[in-house]
Protein backbone atom coordinates (compact mmCIF):
# COMPACT_ATOMS: atom_id res chain seq x y z
CA UNK A 1 0.00 0.00 0.00
CA UNK A 2 1.72 3.44 -0.71
CA UNK A 3 0.37 6.45 1.06
CA UNK A 4 0.23 9.23 -0.71
CA UNK A 5 0.64 12.38 1.82
CA UNK A 6 -0.03 15.33 -0.02
CA UNK A 7 -0.60 15.87 -3.81
CA UNK A 8 0.63 19.01 -5.10
CA UNK A 9 1.75 20.05 -9.02
CA UNK A 10 4.58 21.21 -7.90
CA UNK A 11 6.72 19.44 -5.28
CA UNK A 12 7.85 21.57 -2.17
CA UNK A 13 10.59 21.12 0.64
CA UNK A 14 9.04 22.74 3.48
CA UNK A 15 11.70 24.29 5.44
CA UNK A 16 10.82 26.69 8.51
CA UNK A 17 13.17 29.45 9.44
CA UNK A 18 13.74 29.66 13.07
CA UNK A 19 13.06 33.59 12.68
CA UNK A 20 9.44 32.70 11.52
CA UNK A 21 8.33 31.03 14.31
CA UNK A 22 6.31 32.96 16.79
CA UNK A 23 6.33 33.03 20.65
CA UNK A 24 3.01 31.80 22.17
CA UNK A 25 0.86 34.26 23.52
CA UNK A 26 1.39 36.28 26.99
CA UNK A 27 -1.65 34.19 28.44
CA UNK A 28 -1.11 31.35 26.84
CA UNK A 29 2.43 31.52 28.43
CA UNK A 30 1.30 32.46 31.83
CA UNK A 31 -1.40 29.92 32.26
CA UNK A 32 1.00 27.04 31.10
CA UNK A 33 3.44 27.96 33.75
CA UNK A 34 0.70 28.46 36.05
CA UNK A 35 0.01 24.49 35.84
CA UNK A 36 3.07 23.60 35.63
CA UNK A 37 3.91 25.15 38.91
CA UNK A 38 0.80 23.26 40.47
CA UNK A 39 2.18 19.99 38.69
CA UNK A 40 5.56 20.48 39.36
CA UNK A 41 6.35 22.68 42.36
CA UNK A 42 9.69 23.13 42.74
CA UNK A 43 10.82 21.23 39.51
CA UNK A 44 9.59 23.87 37.45
CA UNK A 45 12.70 26.77 37.67
CA UNK A 46 11.89 30.05 36.18
CA UNK A 47 15.25 31.64 37.38
CA UNK A 48 17.25 33.85 34.77
CA UNK A 49 20.44 31.55 35.49
CA UNK A 50 18.71 28.25 35.14
CA UNK A 51 17.09 29.38 31.47
CA UNK A 52 20.78 30.80 30.58
CA UNK A 53 21.87 26.92 31.58
CA UNK A 54 19.62 25.61 29.33
CA UNK A 55 20.28 27.49 25.74
CA UNK A 56 23.00 26.77 23.80
CA UNK A 57 26.09 28.49 24.51
CA UNK A 58 28.94 25.66 22.60
CA UNK A 59 28.14 27.64 19.30
CA UNK A 60 28.77 30.86 17.36
CA UNK A 61 24.55 30.97 17.41
CA UNK A 62 23.27 33.58 20.17
CA UNK A 63 22.23 31.44 23.18
CA UNK A 64 18.41 31.41 22.97
CA UNK A 65 16.75 30.09 26.52
CA UNK A 66 13.34 28.60 27.34
CA UNK A 67 10.78 30.54 29.53
CA UNK A 68 11.03 27.81 32.34
CA UNK A 69 12.78 24.28 32.59
CA UNK A 70 11.04 21.07 34.19
CA UNK A 71 13.12 18.74 35.85
CA UNK A 72 11.35 15.36 34.36
CA UNK A 73 11.70 12.38 37.01
CA UNK A 74 9.54 9.79 34.76
CA UNK A 75 7.64 9.34 31.84
CA UNK A 76 4.77 10.61 33.29
CA UNK A 77 6.27 13.93 33.92
CA UNK A 78 7.21 14.76 30.65
CA UNK A 79 3.77 13.40 29.04
CA UNK A 80 1.96 15.96 31.01
CA UNK A 81 4.59 18.93 30.49
CA UNK A 82 4.15 17.93 26.42
CA UNK A 83 0.25 17.89 27.10
CA UNK A 84 -0.43 21.25 28.85
CA UNK A 85 2.33 22.97 26.86
CA UNK A 86 0.52 21.10 23.36
CA UNK A 87 -3.28 22.63 24.67
CA UNK A 88 -1.65 26.22 24.99
CA UNK A 89 0.58 26.28 21.73
CA UNK A 90 3.92 26.58 23.77
CA UNK A 91 6.89 25.43 22.49
CA UNK A 92 8.88 22.07 24.24
CA UNK A 93 12.66 21.26 23.92
CA UNK A 94 13.78 18.42 25.39
CA UNK A 95 17.28 18.62 27.50
CA UNK A 96 19.95 16.12 27.55
CA UNK A 97 23.49 17.38 28.75
CA UNK A 98 23.67 20.00 26.16
CA UNK A 99 26.55 19.33 24.70
CA UNK A 100 25.25 19.39 20.82
CA UNK A 101 27.31 21.85 19.01
CA UNK A 102 24.77 23.57 16.72
CA UNK A 103 22.62 25.71 18.94
CA UNK A 104 20.19 22.46 18.81
CA UNK A 105 18.95 22.81 22.72
CA UNK A 106 18.14 26.79 21.66
CA UNK A 107 14.45 28.04 22.89
CA UNK A 108 14.19 30.48 19.39
CA UNK A 109 10.33 30.84 20.19
CA UNK A 110 10.64 30.85 23.32
CA UNK A 111 8.49 27.82 25.67
CA UNK A 112 9.66 25.17 28.24
CA UNK A 113 12.67 23.00 28.37
CA UNK A 114 12.55 19.35 29.43
CA UNK A 115 15.66 18.90 31.49
CA UNK A 116 15.86 14.92 31.70
CA UNK A 117 19.39 14.38 33.52
CA UNK A 118 17.12 12.90 36.39
CA UNK A 119 16.10 10.58 34.54
CA UNK A 120 19.16 8.41 35.00
CA UNK A 121 18.46 5.02 36.08
CA UNK A 122 19.92 2.02 33.91
CA UNK A 123 17.01 -0.39 33.98
CA UNK A 124 17.90 -3.48 32.89
CA UNK A 125 20.85 -5.08 31.58
CA UNK A 126 20.74 -8.82 29.44
CA UNK A 127 24.38 -9.07 29.16
CA UNK A 128 23.87 -12.62 27.90
CA UNK A 129 22.08 -10.92 24.54
CA UNK A 130 24.24 -7.93 24.86
CA UNK A 131 21.31 -4.96 25.61
CA UNK A 132 19.82 -3.06 27.77
CA UNK A 133 17.45 -1.06 28.74
CA UNK A 134 17.64 2.47 29.93
CA UNK A 135 16.56 6.20 31.11
CA UNK A 136 17.21 8.95 28.53
CA UNK A 137 19.41 10.89 30.92
CA UNK A 138 22.00 8.05 31.40
CA UNK A 139 25.47 9.67 30.14
CA UNK A 140 27.46 7.25 28.23
CA UNK A 141 30.74 7.66 30.98
CA UNK A 142 27.55 6.29 33.41
CA UNK A 143 26.22 3.78 31.39
CA UNK A 144 29.98 2.26 30.63
CA UNK A 145 30.67 2.27 34.54
CA UNK A 146 27.58 0.33 34.63
CA UNK A 147 28.49 -1.86 32.32
CA UNK A 148 31.90 -2.66 33.04
CA UNK A 149 31.32 -5.44 35.75
CA UNK A 150 29.90 -7.37 33.02
CA UNK A 151 32.03 -7.24 30.73
CA UNK A 152 30.43 -5.21 28.57
CA UNK A 153 30.68 -1.49 27.16
CA UNK A 154 28.69 1.15 24.85
CA UNK A 155 30.87 1.63 22.04
CA UNK A 156 29.60 5.42 20.54
CA UNK A 157 31.75 8.09 22.10
CA UNK A 158 31.42 11.36 20.98
CA UNK A 159 33.89 13.19 22.77
CA UNK A 160 31.62 14.67 25.43
CA UNK A 161 30.07 12.77 28.33
CA UNK A 162 26.29 13.33 26.44
CA UNK A 163 23.36 12.04 27.88
CA UNK A 164 22.18 8.78 25.40
CA UNK A 165 18.79 10.40 24.94
CA UNK A 166 20.86 13.66 23.31
CA UNK A 167 22.56 10.76 21.84
CA UNK A 168 20.28 9.08 19.95
CA UNK A 169 18.22 12.29 19.39
CA UNK A 170 21.62 13.93 17.58
CA UNK A 171 22.44 10.23 15.74
CA UNK A 172 25.49 10.94 17.14
CA UNK A 173 28.66 8.91 16.44
CA UNK A 174 32.63 9.68 17.34
CA UNK A 175 35.93 7.89 17.43
CA UNK A 176 34.71 4.69 17.34
CA UNK A 177 32.48 4.64 14.43
CA UNK A 178 34.28 3.22 11.66
CA UNK A 179 34.50 0.04 13.75
CA UNK A 180 31.38 -0.26 15.91
CA UNK A 181 28.84 2.31 13.91
CA UNK A 182 26.81 5.17 15.49
CA UNK A 183 23.77 5.80 17.44
CA UNK A 184 21.96 4.67 14.29
CA UNK A 185 23.29 1.15 14.43
CA UNK A 186 23.45 0.56 18.46
CA UNK A 187 19.59 1.16 19.43
CA UNK A 188 17.16 -1.67 19.12
CA UNK A 189 13.94 0.30 20.46
CA UNK A 190 12.84 3.31 22.26
CA UNK A 191 9.71 4.53 24.26
CA UNK A 192 8.61 7.94 23.05
CA UNK A 193 6.47 10.51 24.50
CA UNK A 194 4.44 12.11 21.36
CA UNK A 195 3.38 15.97 20.63
CA UNK A 196 0.14 15.18 22.13
CA UNK A 197 1.29 13.54 24.65
CA UNK A 198 0.53 9.66 23.59
CA UNK A 199 3.37 6.77 24.31
CA UNK A 200 4.38 4.89 21.98
CA UNK A 201 7.33 1.94 21.27
CA UNK A 202 9.45 1.92 18.42
CA UNK A 203 10.26 -2.64 18.70
CA UNK A 204 11.33 -4.67 21.13
CA UNK A 205 14.51 -6.03 22.21
CA UNK A 206 15.00 -8.92 19.20
CA UNK A 207 17.92 -7.98 17.32
CA UNK A 208 15.89 -8.73 13.98
CA UNK A 209 12.54 -7.36 13.26
CA UNK A 210 11.08 -7.29 9.44
CA UNK A 211 7.19 -5.70 11.18
CA UNK A 212 5.41 -3.15 10.56
CA UNK A 213 7.54 0.59 9.75
CA UNK A 214 11.05 1.30 11.01
CA UNK A 215 10.07 3.68 13.54
CA UNK A 216 12.96 3.66 15.96
CA UNK A 217 15.42 5.11 12.73
CA UNK A 218 12.39 7.83 12.58
CA UNK A 219 13.65 9.22 15.65
CA UNK A 220 17.01 8.72 15.58
CA UNK A 221 18.01 11.92 14.69
CA UNK A 222 15.25 13.78 14.94
CA UNK A 223 16.30 16.13 17.50
CA UNK A 224 13.16 16.25 19.95
CA UNK A 225 11.36 17.12 17.02
CA UNK A 226 8.92 13.92 16.83
CA UNK A 227 8.84 13.28 19.97
CA UNK A 228 10.35 12.99 23.52
CA UNK A 229 12.77 9.85 24.01
CA UNK A 230 11.70 8.63 27.19
CA UNK A 231 13.50 5.01 27.37
CA UNK A 232 16.16 3.82 25.15
CA UNK A 233 16.89 -0.52 24.29
CA UNK A 234 20.56 -0.10 23.49
CA UNK A 235 22.51 -2.82 21.74
CA UNK A 236 25.68 -2.81 23.31
CA UNK A 237 27.19 -4.30 19.91
CA UNK A 238 30.50 -5.49 22.32
CA UNK A 239 31.97 -6.81 24.64
CA UNK A 240 34.14 -5.44 26.75
CA UNK A 241 37.65 -5.92 26.07
CA UNK A 242 38.98 -7.35 29.59
CA UNK A 243 37.31 -10.89 29.94
CA UNK A 244 35.54 -11.04 33.21
CA UNK A 245 38.48 -12.53 35.54
CA UNK A 246 40.43 -10.04 33.92
CA UNK A 247 43.36 -11.77 32.25
CA UNK A 248 43.59 -10.22 28.97
CA UNK A 249 41.36 -9.47 26.18
CA UNK A 250 38.69 -10.86 24.39
CA UNK A 251 38.69 -9.77 20.84
CA UNK A 252 35.21 -9.22 19.47
CA UNK A 253 35.24 -10.62 15.91
CA UNK A 254 37.28 -14.10 17.25
CA UNK A 255 38.46 -15.66 20.45
CA UNK A 256 42.30 -14.44 19.51
CA UNK A 257 43.56 -12.47 22.66
CA UNK A 258 45.58 -9.51 22.04
CA UNK A 259 48.77 -9.80 24.04
CA UNK A 260 50.29 -7.00 26.77
CA UNK A 261 47.10 -5.11 27.50
CA UNK A 262 46.13 -4.94 30.68
CA UNK A 263 44.27 -1.60 31.28
CA UNK A 264 41.00 -2.39 30.39
CA UNK A 265 40.36 1.02 28.53
CA UNK A 266 37.80 0.04 25.59
CA UNK A 267 39.60 2.86 23.29
CA UNK A 268 43.20 1.57 23.70
CA UNK A 269 41.74 -1.16 23.17
CA UNK A 270 39.74 -0.47 20.36
CA UNK A 271 43.17 1.34 19.09
CA UNK A 272 45.14 -2.23 19.25
CA UNK A 273 42.52 -4.22 17.94
CA UNK A 274 42.59 -1.60 14.63
CA UNK A 275 45.75 -1.53 14.01
CA UNK A 276 45.91 -5.33 14.60
CA UNK A 277 43.35 -5.29 11.77
CA UNK A 278 45.23 -3.05 9.92
CA UNK A 279 47.99 -5.29 10.04
CA UNK A 280 46.37 -8.04 9.00
CA UNK A 281 44.75 -5.96 5.51
CA UNK A 282 48.61 -4.76 4.84
CA UNK A 283 49.71 -8.25 5.05
CA UNK A 284 46.71 -9.75 2.88
CA UNK A 285 47.70 -6.84 0.25
CA UNK A 286 51.11 -7.37 0.26
CA UNK A 287 50.23 -11.37 -0.58
CA UNK A 288 47.74 -9.97 -3.06
CA UNK A 289 50.36 -8.00 -4.67
CA UNK A 290 52.92 -11.16 -4.97
CA UNK A 291 50.26 -12.86 -6.90
CA UNK A 292 49.22 -10.37 -9.64
CA UNK A 293 53.35 -9.61 -9.56
CA UNK A 294 54.01 -13.40 -10.26
CA UNK A 295 51.05 -13.38 -12.69
CA UNK A 296 52.65 -10.44 -14.54
CA UNK A 297 56.04 -12.07 -14.56
CA UNK A 298 54.05 -15.77 -15.80
CA UNK A 299 52.48 -14.06 -18.85
CA UNK A 300 55.51 -12.01 -19.58
CA UNK A 301 57.75 -15.35 -19.99
C1 LIG B 1 34.03 18.39 22.54
C2 LIG B 1 32.86 17.79 21.79
C3 LIG B 1 33.11 16.86 20.79
C4 LIG B 1 32.04 16.30 20.09
N1 LIG B 1 32.29 15.37 19.13
C5 LIG B 1 31.26 14.77 18.50
C6 LIG B 1 31.50 13.74 17.54
O1 LIG B 1 32.63 13.36 17.26
N2 LIG B 1 30.42 13.15 16.96
C7 LIG B 1 29.14 13.52 17.26
O2 LIG B 1 28.19 12.93 16.72
N3 LIG B 1 28.88 14.51 18.15
C8 LIG B 1 29.91 15.13 18.76
N4 LIG B 1 29.65 16.13 19.68
C9 LIG B 1 28.25 16.60 19.85
C10 LIG B 1 27.48 16.07 21.05
O3 LIG B 1 28.21 15.38 21.98
C11 LIG B 1 26.26 15.35 20.60
O4 LIG B 1 25.41 16.14 19.84
C12 LIG B 1 25.45 14.69 21.73
O5 LIG B 1 24.99 13.51 21.14
C13 LIG B 1 24.26 15.46 22.30
O6 LIG B 1 23.81 14.83 23.49
P1 LIG B 1 23.26 15.69 24.70
O7 LIG B 1 22.77 14.78 25.77
O8 LIG B 1 24.24 16.71 25.12
O9 LIG B 1 22.00 16.39 24.00
P2 LIG B 1 21.57 17.91 24.03
O10 LIG B 1 22.65 18.77 23.52
O11 LIG B 1 21.02 18.24 25.37
O12 LIG B 1 20.38 17.88 22.98
C14 LIG B 1 20.66 17.69 21.63
C15 LIG B 1 19.35 17.61 20.82
O13 LIG B 1 18.66 16.43 21.17
C16 LIG B 1 17.38 16.73 21.73
N5 LIG B 1 17.19 15.80 22.85
C17 LIG B 1 17.94 15.65 23.96
N6 LIG B 1 17.46 14.65 24.71
C18 LIG B 1 16.39 14.16 24.05
C19 LIG B 1 15.44 13.13 24.31
N7 LIG B 1 15.49 12.36 25.41
N8 LIG B 1 14.46 12.92 23.39
C20 LIG B 1 14.37 13.65 22.27
N9 LIG B 1 15.21 14.64 21.98
C21 LIG B 1 16.21 14.89 22.85
C22 LIG B 1 17.46 18.18 22.17
O14 LIG B 1 16.20 18.80 22.14
C23 LIG B 1 18.38 18.74 21.11
O15 LIG B 1 17.65 19.00 19.93
C24 LIG B 1 30.70 16.71 20.39
C25 LIG B 1 30.47 17.65 21.40
C26 LIG B 1 31.53 18.19 22.09
C27 LIG B 1 31.24 19.20 23.17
Amino acid sequence: MIIVLESREETHVATISTDDLKRPEPQALSSTLERLAARFGNRLITSQAVRDQHAHTTTWLPPQPPDAVVMAQETADIQDTVRICAEHGVPVIAFGTGTSLEGQVNAPAGGVCIDLRDMNKVLEVHAEDLDCVIEPGVTRKALNEHLRDQGLFFPIDPGADASLGGMAATRASGTNAVRYGTMRDNVLALKVVRGDGEIIKTGTRAKKSAAGYDLTHLFIGAEGTLGIIAELTIDQAARHPRNHRGRGLLVRDGSRRLPGHDSGDPDRYSRRADRAAQRRTGQGLQFLLKIVVAGDAASAA
